[in-house]
């Protein structure tokens, strides 16, 4: 792998150039960090797992016709990717309340939120990921309305939206059906946000979940 070279170090993970241009390897790595990166540590494992999970639900939304930057996964950390330009949002999608949501409007955690809420942040680590509106996201010409009805977050070669990065509980929040302590069900990055312990274990048993579920 002579040709790969490194070209982004972000939080979670390394991207590295290939032989082929319009592909790129992405090294899933084992740091963690919440707030704005103001808090740092490491969950063993935690690059192979997210590396695993995201490789299997990208899979399954490719069977459904949702078409990813997916290619394969070489090793257990790494998977080849199809280079996009990223586009500079990070669209939420709440099904029930937590996190930022409560913080800003008082509603309850724990809420069921049907039809699920669909919003778009700024992603800029300096500004702090602000909420953005839908006006806000046209004057600030970070997307089509086209673009924004997809859902989608990269633009490959053709031009085509694609769906990028990675579905993990790094990006997620997964609460466990069966458990109704509210410390106890939380099986996402919320676990090291919140110092709850078995960070490691809950992100294995998500995995096991998730590939329990058929392509
Ligand atoms: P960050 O700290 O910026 O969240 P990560 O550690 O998650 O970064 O590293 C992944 C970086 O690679 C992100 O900036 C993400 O937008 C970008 N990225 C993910 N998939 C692709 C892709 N297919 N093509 C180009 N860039 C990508
Ligand atoms: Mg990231």
């Amino acid at each position: 792998m002579s040709a790969d070279r490194k070209l982004y170090e972000g939080k979670a993970k390394i991207l590295y150039s290939t032989e082929d241009s319009e592909i790129l390897l992405t090294h899933f790595k084992d740091d963690a960090t919440a707030f704005n990166a103001q808090k740092r540590g490491s969950i063993a494992g935690k690059g192979e797992i997210n590396c695993a999970i995201s490789a299997h639900l990208f899979r399954m939304l490719e069977a459904k016709g949702i078409p990813t930057h997916f290619i394969d996964t070489p090793a257990p950390n790494q998977m080849r990717v199809c280079r996009v330009g990223i586009l500079p949002l990070e669209v939420v999608v709440r099904n029930i309340a937590a996190g930022s949501l409560c913080k800003q409007t008082g509603i309850a955690l724990g809420t069921i939120i049907n039809p699920p809420l669909v919003e778009f942040y700024y992603k800029n680590d300096d500004l702090g990921d602000p909420l953005l509106t839908r006006g806000r996201l046209q004057l600030m010409q970070l997307a089509t309305p086209e673009q924004v009805k997809q859902l989608e977050f990269g633009i490959d070669q053709h031009q085509n939206l694609i769906l990028a990065d990675e579905i993990s509980p790094d990006t997620c929040r997964l609460w466990d059906n069966a458990e109704t302590d509210p410390d106890a069900r939380v099986m996402d990055k919320d676990r090291f946000r919140r110092d709850l312990g078995s960070v490691e274990s809950a992100y294995q048993q998500v995995l096991q979940r998730v590939l329990a579920q058929k392509v």
